[in-house]
This record gives structure tokens, C-alpha cells and sequence, in this order.
């Protein structure tokens, strides 16, 4: 008994974050949250920092399509999370967009923004890539978020059942080697990406798209 209260025991004045991940394939309304999420802590008069990778507006913000936006800061490979938080103090949360970009050792980043500076961290991202295998940063917050949610927002494949995957599909084929990353156009052959429910994934059917 002693020994359990004694490992639990958290020291006066610290207050742990959590680590929340909201997964969920393309179009499924992850960056549309993450901005009502800092609307709605900011209006708290809590204080936040938005990060994101790779957004699909090109630059240093977050842009949902259904067009609401906010700047953002963007997350190199060599970014230090802790870092950059520490040099924003006060933060009392971050919302990091696209993390399944996200280095690995930036995963662990936020685990540390969490457990050792009291901040919360909301992070959002796909599952899995095109080849229908999981991100390493995505595997991460798997292994070491408070809350993984599923987003709810429905996305449908063209033949009307949900949309798990995410396809890559160039010269109106559905594609599955190459790299991990890539994002949108590159040159002499266009690629773009469509979301499948599991059946027409696996059998790379496209619909009329
Ligand atoms: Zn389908």
C-alpha cells in the first residue's frame, strides 16, 4: 500500500498534459476540428501553439476546406517541439496538424510537452499511408497517446461505404510502391489521392473518379 501511494505520488504544483490523437483518412474534417479546437480554448483565454506539415495551402498555416484557416507554425525534421514551446512560454497547448509527418523523436516530443511542462497536446492525422501501412510518428502516438479518437465525420468511397484508405493513384491508376511522402503534383505525371473503403482498396477500383 505504502509503496503503490509512493509511485503514484505526483509532486505538488504539477499539473501532467495530455496527449490526445485524432486519426482519420483524407477529407474527414481533422484540420476543421483542429481549428474549432484553438477557437475554442482561445476563447478560455487559454494560450496555444498551432503547428502543422505539409498543409495542403503550401504555407505556415492550417486551411480546412471548407475554408477557415489560421497561421501556423511548420514542422521541419529538425524542429525541437520542446524548444520551441519553451521559447513561446506561456503555452498552455499545442495543436500539432498533420503529425503523422512528424518525426518519431518529435512524437516523443510531445509526450515530454505532456508529462514534464503540464501542456496539452491535440494532434491529428492519417493512420496509414497509401500502401495502407501505418505512419511511424502516427504508430507512435498510438503507442503512447492518453485518448485516440476516430473521427467521426463521414467520408465515403464512391460506392457509398466508408472510406478507410488513403490511395495514391497517378496516371488514373491506383499506385502501391513509392515513397511515403508525397504531396500533390510532381511534374511529368500527376498524382493525387482518393479515399477507398477497404474493398475497392484492396482491389484498386476506382469508381468513374
Ligand atoms: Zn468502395
Amino acid at each position: 500500500m505504502t509503496e503503490l501511494s509512493a509511485l503514484s505520488a505526483v509532486p505538488a504544483g504539477t499539473r501532467d498534459g495530455v496527449l490526445r490523437f485524432y486519426f482519420g483518412p483524407m477529407d474527414c474534417g481533422k484540420s476543421t476540428l483542429a481549428l474549432q479546437l484553438n477557437y475554442n480554448h482561445g476563447r478560455q483565454g487559454r494560450r496555444g501553439l498551432v503547428l502543422t506539415k505539409h498543409d495542403r495551402s503550401g504555407g505556415p498555416r492550417i486551411t480546412s476546406r471548407i475554408g477557415l484557416g489560421s497561421e501556423a507554425v511548420e514542422v521541419e525534421d529538425d524542429l525541437d517541439l520542446v524548444a520551441l514551446v519553451l521559447a513561446h512560454k506561456p503555452v498552455d497547448y499545442v495543436i500539432c496538424d498533420e503529425a503523422c509527418f512528424y518525426t518519431v523523436p518529435q512524437i516523443e516530443q510531445l509526450a515530454d510537452l505532456a508529462d514534464d511542462h503540464g501542456v496539452d497536446v491535440y494532434a491529428f492525422g492519417l493512420a496509414s499511408d497509401f500502401r495502407s501501412r501505418m505512419f511511424p510518428a502516427t504508430q507512435r502516438l498510438f503507442e503512447l497517446a492518453d485518448e485516440i479518437s476516430r473521427l467521426q465525420v463521414e467520408v465515403l468511397c464512391w460506392c457509398g461505404r466508408p472510406g478507410r484508405l488513403n490511395a495514391r493513384v497517378v496516371g488514373g491508376e491506383l499506385v502501391r510502391t513509392g515513397e511515403q511522402v508525397v504531396i500533390g503534383d510532381t511534374g511529368a505525371d500527376p498524382i493525387r489521392y482518393q479515399v477507398l473503403c477497404r474493398r475497392h482498396y484492396r482491389s484498386g477500383d476506382l469508381g468513374d473518379a
